[in-house]
């Protein structure tokens, strides 16, 4: 019998990458960055995330800036690439909630959403809707300053100067923050540009590239999607673009208009030529790393098909069977019909007046408990007692006569050592700002009566309140962040969840109906 409809059994692939962080203290358990990164790994093949990179901070790079590769993730995420960070623990990416959340809403800013591998289990749930509240106050922050910036690089935009980051290859900035021709990389640019105009394809000139050992403007190797950006940017004809600023002639020109022209035109072929998949979906699956499968208690995915008329459909899958086991018979479900139900149940059955009475006294005390917690600040306090007495060990050494080269270095190594616990205790001395319960409520009451088919307001309830959602054929069980309240259950009319999944293929409509 032929299939009704194609079901393609792709799941969305998104493209990520993992953060790592090895941090001392008190409340670190897990001791490797290898470890981490690779329960990083494994959940991004859980949830068909592609990992393009991995950055990683250990303890002690040496320098006082000990989160340089962070600061490079934020950096990256600017230009685009990836759409999500898949950190080991949500912990990896500020040492309090506060800054957490600022990185958070600073990657939203870039449409990039941050997710751990680790299953969540706060100490309290109210700890997950305190964290929307602060992103969503440091997302409007960052707004707010982000205009400010803009300003400031509206202006240098305007005068064809560099604006700090994404410095192409082939120009360095002069004092006064124009652009000069680099002649090295210059002629990197222009080798790139002449092998792919005689021909050759993109990852043969990437390794030649990487065998003759020129470097990126990072000191690192090439990649081959770094070729084929050299190859599209038009700097390298003179053009100065900012945002939306393009000044023709505002750069010095590396190649001229009728090579870039050529190179163009094959660039356009080459991309039509193979069945070219958008590996970046616009279709967000808000339930990602929340739903499970009532039947055999794994992970269900985000899934796509393509019916008989054409359409792409969306639903979830529950993880066994779409595997090659395939034992598992969990029904699909759509996609757009699970975000609205449980969006709706929501905002009917959970949101009220109550309930956020309850939930900012909550946040309000987990605030308190914060910041009464001076652990951190203890364990750095005795780290830089024993470094002290350390360098009280070497200077009696060296009072006495003992004096080795290895004495000496030993010295250097702990006085760095300590001005770097020294800089931890001051930032840990700093306390953060306390949000009132006012605040709380007024921020959570705008969710009252929201409209359940608006996506961004999907969005909100479901990162905010939602914990975990358990499907079965004939009911679907929430669980919230909420303690007072932190377990609904509805029964579910099976058709309006599972009827229109028909089309989705011949051998859906032909499963057995769960536990026959
Ligand atoms: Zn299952």
């Amino acid at each position: 019998m032929a299939r009704a409809a194609k079901q393609d059994n792709n799941s969305e692939i998104i493209d990520g990458v993992i953060y790592a962080r090895y941090s001392e203290g008190p409340n670190q358990t897990e001791a490797s960055i290898e470890g981490q990164v690779r329960e990083c790994k494994e959940y991004a093949k859980r949830n068909g995330i592609r990992i393009i990179n991995v950055y990683s901070d250990s303890k002690h790079t040496g320098t006082n800036d000990n989160r340089a590769e962070f600061q490079k993730m934020l950096r990256d995420s600017r230009r685009g690439g990836f759409s999500v960070v898949v950190v080991w623990k949500i912990d990896r990416f500020g040492r309090n909630r506060a800054e957490m959340a600022q990185n958070k809403a600073l990657l939203k800013l870039q449409g990039v959403k941050v997710v751990s591998a680790k299953e969540y289990i706060p100490d309290s749930p109210e700890g997950i809707i305190l964290e929307s509240v602060l992103e969503g106050m440091a997302e409007y922050y960052s707004a707010n300053l982000s205009q400010n910036i803009k300003r400031g690089m509206k202006e240098n935009a305007l005068h064809c100067k560099s604006n700090g980051s994404g410095k192409s290859l082939g120009y360095i900035v002069d004092k006064d923050g124009y652009f000069e021709i680099e002649p090295n990389e210059a002629t990197i640019v222009k080798t790139i540009f002449q092998k792919y105009d005689e021909g050759m394809k993109i990852a043969d000139i990437w390794r030649e590239i990487v065998a003759s050992g020129a470097k990126t403007k990072r000191g690192k190797d090439f990649t081959q999607y770094g070729i084929s950006r050299v190859l599209s940017n038009r700097a390298y004809i003179g053009e100065y673009r900012y945002g939306d600023i393009v000044t023709p002639g505002g750069m010095p020109r590396i190649i001229d208009d009728d090579l870039f022209n050529r190179v163009q035109e094959r660039r356009a072929l080459s991309k039509k030529a193979p069945a070219s998949r958008r590996s970046n979906s616009d279709v967000d699956f808000l339930l990602t790393g929340k739903v499970f499968c009532g039947h055999c208690k794994g992970t269900m995915r985000g899934m796509s098909g393509t019916s008989k008329t054409g359409r792409k459909f969306y639903y979830y899958a529950c993880h066994d069977k779409i595997s090659k086991h395939n034992k598992c018979t969990k029904k699909n479900v759509k996609k757009e019909w699970l975000e609205t139900e449980v969006t709706r149940i929501t905002r009917d059955d959970i949101l009220n007046k109550e309930t956020i009475e309850f939930i900012a006294d909550r946040v309000v005390e987990i605030q308190r408990l914060e910041q009464e917690d001076k652990s951190m600040l203890r364990y750095y306090e005795q780290q830089l007692r024993d470094t002290q007495s350390a360098i009280n060990n070497i200077m009696k050494a060296i009072e006495a006569g003992i004096i080795t080269s290895s004495t000496k270095s030993r010295l250097f190594e702990l006085e760095e050592q300590k001005s770097i616990i020294e800089g931890e205790i001051e930032r840990e001395k700093i306390t953060t700002p306390v949000i009132e319960k006012e605040q709380v409520i007024f921020s959570l009451e705008r969710f009252f009566g929201g409209d359940i088919n608006n996506k961004e307001y999907q969005r909100n309830i479901i990162d905010m309140f939602v914990n975990k959602v358990i499907l079965y054929d004939n009911k679907i069980i929430i669980t919230y962040n909420i303690s007072s309240q932190n377990e609904i259950s509805v029964d579910v009319v099976e058709q309006a969840a599972f009827a229109a999944l028909d089309e989705c293929s011949s051998k859906l409509s032909l499963a057995p109906p769960a536990g026959a």
